[in-house]
């Protein structure tokens, strides 16, 4: 399996990157792991092929993690997707996306896809398979709005995957990260500790009981950004392709 940082910024383009979004590739499967704002153009700059995404799981709605979805369904209109496609997360989803489709482009919502569209609620907790993925979400905590929020443990061919999504800390990371193949951790700040975000000071005192095989950084300010060459770290960037 491989995965791909398609974007890894924050919702500001911090150092010019693209919004969240993850590119997941193995022997059977292709998934998406939040699709931000600029999520269409970073996917071509990259030369990844859409039509074979068969999921996109959804840990927020916030623009940077949703708001590429109406750009990829339109496209997968107008290039007349066959494949089904199932799109994943928190409670309230098929409303988001039908109020950012009508935002964006007005009557989207109401056209009727030729592909089979699934748009699928997550509950916290519970693991289902979507797409030959065993997804569990878990509840993690950044704010009033734009929730609910979902940290993502990812598990296919022998592999686990977790993203924290935009998250304060929270202990549901350590079940939700807890000896993973990979750890993708929001790292917003160093150690300025905020509101609805992780810092990396903070995140530092609890890697010891996640023990994931490895830690990759993501969603950074430029805070973090300019410390990059100075920290022990794996840190995100856009394009980065990581083998697991
Ligand atoms: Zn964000
Ligand atoms: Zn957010």
């Amino acid at each position: 399996m491989q995965l791909q940082f398609v974007g890894c910024g924050d919702a500001f383009g911090s150092g010019g990157r693209a919004n969240t979004c993850f590119h997941v590739t193995g022997a059977a499967v292709n998934f998406l792991i939040d699709c931000g704002a600029s999520s269409l153009p970073a996917l071509k700059r990259l030369d990844i092929a859409r039509e074979p995404i068969d999921l996109i799981l959804i840990t927020h709605f916030h623009g940077d993690h949703f708001a590429g979805l109406p750009f990829l369904l339109l496209e997968a209109q107008f290039t007349r997707r066959a494949r089904p496609l199932v799109i994943a997360g928190p409670q309230g989803i098929q409303t988001k996306l039908a109020l950012a489709m009508e935002a964006m482009f007005e009557h989207s919502s109401k056209t009727q896809v030729r592909f089979e569209l699934s748009v699928l609620e997550l509950r916290p907790n519970e693991t289902q398979n979507l797409a030959g993925v065993m997804v569990t979400p878990y509840p993690v905590v950044h704010g009033q709005s734009g929730g609910p929020f979902l940290a993502y443990r990812a598990e296919a061919e022998g592999r686990v995957i977790c993203y924290s999504a935009d998250t304060e800390w929270t202990e549901t990371l350590i079940p939700a990260a807890r000896n993973a193949d990979l750890f993708i951790a929001e790292a917003y700040y160093y150690e300025r500790i905020v509101k609805n975000h992780l810092s990396l000071k903070t995140l530092e005192g609890h890697l010891g009981a996640i023990d994931a095989k490895r830690l990759i950084l993501t969603h950074m300010s430029d805070d973090m950004l300019g410390r990059l060459d100075k920290l022990p770290y794996s840190a995100a960037h856009d394009g980065m392709i990581v083998e697991l």
